[in-house]
């Protein structure tokens, strides 16, 4: 993409509004704008990452066994009342009406929505286990939507919702979704805690909420430091294997790590005092298992190998999409902009020329542009005719993770530079070289 010919609003002034750090270099690197107190559009340049955690989180979820489909955002009022929630959800549910006076409302959430597709298709021990999941806009009228996309009340989440036959099947459906969480996060390039959570108006006795450390999260988060040192990393899992799975569960969830709804005084204080960590922290996640809470009261049901008829377990299980730019956000800028982990980066590479309008420089970047592109890493190209200061600029508030600067004068030695948006550090090379580099370090972050 060339810059001049792409729509990248920046912005030079700090916007008054933003009181958080992500909330202000979203703005600034014009990747959204506000159109109503929590409604955002997203801007070019926020899109493609949007579209991007949105890849990971498909590619995870897939991993997992679980099934991709897409339910509407407006539902029908009368699910919600087989359930008893359209009375119990309250302000934060976007009641409408259509035009034959008949109650809609924008989803907050689906449980009501599976468990009538599960009821209407489903009824064998045979078809199961099964997990369904979709990345949908839900609407929340939040009393207080604020920081962005962080808080909003149009925003974008992936819900999944698992139906099993008994609970240890149940249970396995829960563990294999803190896997496959885990493993989401991690490509992102976060480190997102699981921590025991409280159940909300959910309801279910099993449930964790994933919390990414940043000092502006809204939760208040006790833990033993140790926790933030463990790491998925490449090892294979088989979300088959019961056990294997149970074991990375124990092994993330062994270590304190609670939030201020369940956290516990004494066992806290039983953690040795160099680890004991107060602190706070974003949620990106939350998984429940919540048993029989929906299908008993909206039947769904499944009949058994030994042919009994029984009302299906579940669990609900869902990840801050568009929120999680913001904790990305957080986790990962400096004084300069935002720096992008490789998983997440709008574009892997930004290309500066230093002298636009110069023959040599102009060839060596259409070389460049061209040799990244046909091995499907799309550099951003700032061809724009402007000053090097204002273009390096605008890479630093973007964030892209790598930026290759091509000049007359390093050209005449063949060589181009090379530079680390996390440590600032430059190298030059040839430019085969440093087309060699990138995809080999893109190549790592599949
Ligand atoms: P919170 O406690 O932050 O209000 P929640 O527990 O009500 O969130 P869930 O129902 O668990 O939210 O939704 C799953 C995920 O969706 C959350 O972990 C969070 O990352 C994200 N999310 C929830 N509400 C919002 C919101 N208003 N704006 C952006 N993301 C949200
Ligand atoms: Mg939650």
């Amino acid at each position: 993409m060339r810059l001049s010919r792409y729509f990248l609003p920046v912005l030079k002034e700090n916007p008054a509004e933003a009181q958080i750090v992500s909330h202000r270099y979203m703005l600034r690197a014009g990747m959204i704008k506000q159109q109503a107190a929590g409604i955002y559009s997203w801007l070019p340049l926020g899109y493609r990452v949007l579209k991007r955690i949105e890849q990971i989180v498909h590619e995870e979820q897939i991993r997992a066994g679980h099934i991709p489909l897409l339910m509407p955002t407006l539902q029908p009022a009368d699910l919600w009342r087989e359930s008893g929630r359209y009375d119990d959800y309250g302000q934060e549910m976007l009641r409408i009406k259509d035009r034959h006076e008949r109650d809609m409302l924008y989803g907050p959430t689906n449980e009501e929505m599976i468990t009538d597709i599960f009821r209407a298709h489903v009824s064998s021990y045979k078809d199961l286990p099964l997990t369904l999941y979709h990345i949908q806009w839900k609407f929340r009228d939040e009393v207080r939507p604020r920081f962005g996309v962080m808080r909003g009340r149009e925003f974008l989440m992936k819900d999944g919702y698992n139906f099993d036959v008994d609970r240890d099947a149940a249970l396995h459906a829960y563990n294999r979704h803190m896997v496959s969480y885990l493993r989401t996060y991690e490509r992102m390039g976060l480190t997102a805690i699981p921590m025991r959570a409280a159940s909300g108006p959910i309801g279910g006795d099993n449930t964790h909420e994933f919390l990414v450390l940043a000092n502006t999260g809204e939760s208040e988060v006790f833990y033993d430091d140790r926790v933030t040192g463990l790491k998925l990393g490449q090892r294979e899992i088989d979300y088959d294997d019961r056990a294997q799975v149970a074991g990375v569960c124990e092994e993330f969830t062994t270590l304190y790590a609670r939030t201020d709804e369940t956290h516990d005084g004494a066992l806290f204080d039983q953690i040795p005092e160099e680890h004991r960590k107060v602190g706070r922290g974003i949620e990106v996640g939350q998984i429940f298992y919540f048993g029989t809470k929906y299908s008993e009261s909206m039947g769904a049901t499944v009949v058994t190998k030994d042919g009994s008829k029984v009302p299906v377990e579940m669990g609900s299980h869902g990840i801050g999409v568009s929120r999680l730019l913001g904790a990305i956000i957080e986790a990962s800028h400096d004084d300069k902009g935002i720096i992008w982990p490789e998983g997440v980066t709008p574009f892997p590479v930004g290309l500066v020329n230093l002298k636009q309008g110069d023959a040599a420089a102009d060839a060596a970047c259409a070389d460049l542009e061209k040799a990244l592109l046909a091995r499907g890493l799309e550099p951003l190209y700032d061809d724009r005719d402007e000053r090097a200061g204002a273009k390096f600029a605008t890479m630093d508030l973007i964030g892209l993770p790598w930026r290759i600067t091509v000049g007359p004068r390093g050209l005449t030695n063949g060589v181009v530079e090379l530079t680390s948006r996390r440590t600032g550090q430059s190298e030059e090379m040839t430019p085969e070289a440093a087309v060699a580099r990138i995809a080999e370090i893109y190549a790592a972050h599949p």
